[in-house]
């Protein structure tokens, strides 16, 4: 497959290219070819596991760069936890995406492109994969990348501590992950990363990229669960298919988006937002107008200025009608959102957390917008456990921490403090390697 940027008409990439140069001349990659995965439909069989379903459609992403057996290889070494498709009746099942190491979906990409970037590195100098980590998309991003080959892994942080990083993991004690504190806001972070990625000199110094959601590397994986998805649910349903994706930065939207460009039959998706319905309007034709983010009982769709606009843009400039027949919004309050999780409970004995809630109740409050034959496949993002507290206000269930996710309380030390610089940040790099 091939790659080019929202912001330039410059010529296609690899997959390989895209994925090291993370940011192309301010817009970000999506594809610039699509997969015909048709025939794929038709010959895998509903009994996959999940590997082999990586293992079937690797090959085709990375077709001409990899040969099979190494992107195979890849497949293998991400993945050591699957998705689930737990069907709740003849409307409903979810897709629970919370298996992995951090508990939440986000572990799908991160694990896929550490593995994938291994691979491709094989014979080349080496990379340095730097990212913004806030609450467990740093431990997520260490994770995969740990003990992996030629790939150095900077984190940089706000203040508060740093949980679930593994000391042992540290370049100091022989790992390959510095954990870097900058004192600012999660938003200079943010910015130190862009400016480290376009410090040319620098970045070409050390194969610099980043394992942010920006990275299609780690979103373009994503597609794969809902075709997973799909070759699990497809001989129970009698009418139309639908998705609902509770969104923040609409990564996992657009990843569902790219899987329908590559044949999947699905009939729409439904973007779910909490209180924060920042593109609402927007996805029915209005005004992007941003708006200061409040907190909610879904936290990680408390977005004011989703940083997937671009590629959600590149869809509509494209076919803005087939879009809006496509993607219906959804906003759902906190109110909503806790009656989602005691109806799950009351209805199937199925505990899901606040995000996977805020899906399925916009799933209800839609309904009449699709035929009563339909069936919603609801992506259950995060772990329950990983919301207790709300999980016991709206059911009155307690629900216990899995073992490999207590461990993301451990708070660990930073290698380095640093004020939000470029200058700070990169002498801090180089003084660690
Ligand atoms: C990140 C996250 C989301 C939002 O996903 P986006 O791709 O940013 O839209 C939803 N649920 C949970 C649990 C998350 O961690």
């Amino acid at each position: 497959m091939l790659f080019k940027s929202t912001n330039s008409d410059t010529s296609p990439v690899s997959f390989k290219e895209a994925v090291l140069r993370c940011l192309p001349d301010g817009g970000l990659y999506v594809p610039a070819s699509l997969l015909d995965l048709r025939q794929f439909f038709v010959y895998m069989n509903s009994g996959a596991t999940y590997p082999e379903l990586v293992s079937a459609i690797a090959p085709l992403l990375l077709q001409g760069e990899m040969n099979p057996y190494s992107a195979s290889r890849v497949a293998e070494s991400a993945f050591n936890f699957e998705p689930e498709l737990v069907p709740l009746d003849d409307h409903y099942s979810l897709l629970t995406l919370y298996n992995g190491p951090t508990g939440v979906f986000k572990d799908f990409g991160v694990a896929f492109l550490a593995a994938v970037l291994e691979e491709l590195l094989k014979h080349s100098a080496g990379a340095m994969v730097i990212s913004a980590g806030r609450g467990d998309t740093g431990v997520s991003i260490a994770s995969a990348f740990a003990r992996r080959r030629g790939i150095t892994n900077v984190i940089l942080y706000p203040p508060g501590p740093i949980r679930g990083l593994k000391p042992a993991d540290f370049v100091p004690n022989g790992g390959n992950v510095i954990p870097i504190q900058v004192r600012g806001t999660f938003d200079d972070c943010q910015n130190l990363v862009k400016a480290v990625i376009n410090d040319r000199p620098f970045a070409e110094r050390y194969g610099v990229t980043c394992a942010n959601a920006i990275n299609i590397g780690r979103l373009l994986p994503q597609a794969l669960y809902y075709l997973y998805a799909f070759i699990k649910v497809k001989k129970q349903i009698q009418g139309d298919l639908i998705f609902s994706v509770p969104s923040g930065n609409f990564g996992n939207l657009i990843a569902g988006l790219y899987a329908w460009k590559f044949g999947m039959p699905v009939n729409g998706f439904i973007a779910a937002m909490n209180g924060n319905e920042p593109f609402g309007s927007w996805l029915r034709g209005g005004r992007f107008v941003p708006r200061p983010a409040v907190s909610t009982k879904s936290p990680a769709l408390d977005i004011s200025s989703p940083a997937n606009f671009e590629r959600l843009a590149a869809f509509y400039q494209e076919s803005p009608v087939v879009m809006r027949n496509m993607v219906y919004p959804a906003a759902v309050d906190d109110r909503a959102t806790l009656a989602a999780m005691e109806k799950v409970w009351r209805q199937y004995q199925v505990i899901i957390d606040p995000h996977a809630a805020v899906a399925f109740a916009a799933a209800e409050q839609l309904s009449e917008n699709f035929d009563p034959s339909s069936h919603v496949v609801v992506l259950a993002t995060g772990h329950p456990a990983k919301e207790s507290q709300t999980v016991l206000e709206a059911t009155g269930q307690h629900i216990k921490m899995p073992h490999g996710l207590a461990l993301l309380h451990e708070p660990a030390d930073p290698i380095a403090i640093i004020k939000p610089d470029l200058t700070a940040l990169e002498g801090a790099i180089a003084s660690c390697l």
